[in-house]
């Protein structure tokens, strides 16, 4: 069964409708599929409504922005109920910090000689509610300033970069509370790309595992073959199961395409098992 439960549609930084996002998926073979907006679930209905047209599974996702030990987590929310009010109040939340962040990236971006980037960016906005490093870095883009989105981030606005501001996401037990209050499971999206040191990430799993969190993306599209292996490892060293997902966001971005990852592997428990059977 090909399984893919991570991809971004327009409604946060994905270049595709959410419908566009379900054909794409059938289309390759995808047999369930979750759409995982960041910190947003105004795609979802979109989604379910193209994925039961298609005849292909549906499982109501969000991708939650999280800061532990100073840096940002991603959370997948995987079967969430979305209209739950304390989710959508967290997420409202943090789509206004996002927006608070846009205007001082707009100040930092100026001071790098580029004036008006955040009038820029609002040009690449499609969802009114959600504004995206993305949408700054396609600005930059297209105005000349960096040849590929890539160089974005490693010139302006990765982490310590000249115009980075770390900003104060939802704390790691409010994600996992608001994700179990909507009836879903929480998930450790890409552990590969955090950069904390052994005993951090060490921490953040703990916590996790406390605070109720269910499982750990092992096969994603920015692991390598060694963390598919080293994360399959630590899932059953910590107990958790295991998820598949492409972090899909547009067509023709580097290796990431919907439902193209190696299945999990045999040991691990899928998080989709109950919902999957549950159907037959
Ligand atoms: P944001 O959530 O607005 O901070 O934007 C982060 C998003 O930027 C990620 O979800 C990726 O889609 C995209 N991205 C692309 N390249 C990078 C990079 N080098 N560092 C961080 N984010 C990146
Ligand atoms: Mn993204
Ligand atoms: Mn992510
Ligand atoms: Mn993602």
């Amino acid at each position: 069964m090909n399984v893919d439960l991570h991809s971004h549609s327009r409604q946060s930084d994905g270049a595709l409708a959410p419908a566009e996002v379900a054909a794409r998926a059938h289309a390759n073979g995808v047999d369930w599929w979750a759409l995982s907006d960041h910190d947003e679930t105004s795609g979802l209905a979109e989604a379910a409504q193209a994925a039961q047209a298609h005849g292909l599974g549906f499982i109501p996702g969000v991708e939650v922005s999280v800061t532990f030990c100073q840096k940002t987590v991603h959370i997948l929310g995987l079967n969430i109920q979305p209209d739950h009010p304390a989710l959508q109040a967290g997420l409202a939340e943090i789509r206004r910090s996002r927006f608070t962040r846009a205007h001082q990236l707009d100040v930092l971006l100026a001071d790098c000689g580029i004036a008006q980037a955040y009038a820029g960016a609002l040009k690449y906005v499609e969802n009114p509610d959600l504004i995206s490093r993305v949408h700054f870095a396609r600005h930059l883009l297209q105005e000349g300033h960096v040849k590929s989105l890539q160089q974005a981030f490693d010139r302006y606005l990765g982490e310590g970069k000249r115009a980075f501001v770390p900003t104060q996401w939802a704390t790691l037990a409010d994600a996992v509370a608001w994700i179990l209050a909507a009836g879903g499971k929480a998930v450790i999206a890409h552990p590969g790309r955090y950069k904390y040191t052994p005993q951090q990430h060490d921490a953040l799993f703990s916590a996790f595992k406390d605070l109720g969190g269910q499982g750990i993306e092992v096969i994603t599209s920015s692991h390598t073959s060694a963390q598919y292996k080293q994360y399959a490892r630590m899932a059953l060293q910590y107990g958790f199961q295991a998820s598949r997902g492409s972090d899909f966001h547009a067509p023709g971005i580097g290796r990431t395409e919907l439902g193209r990852m190696p299945p999990l592997p045999d040991e691990l428990t899928p998080v989709w098992l109950d919902w999957t059977q549950e159907s037959l």
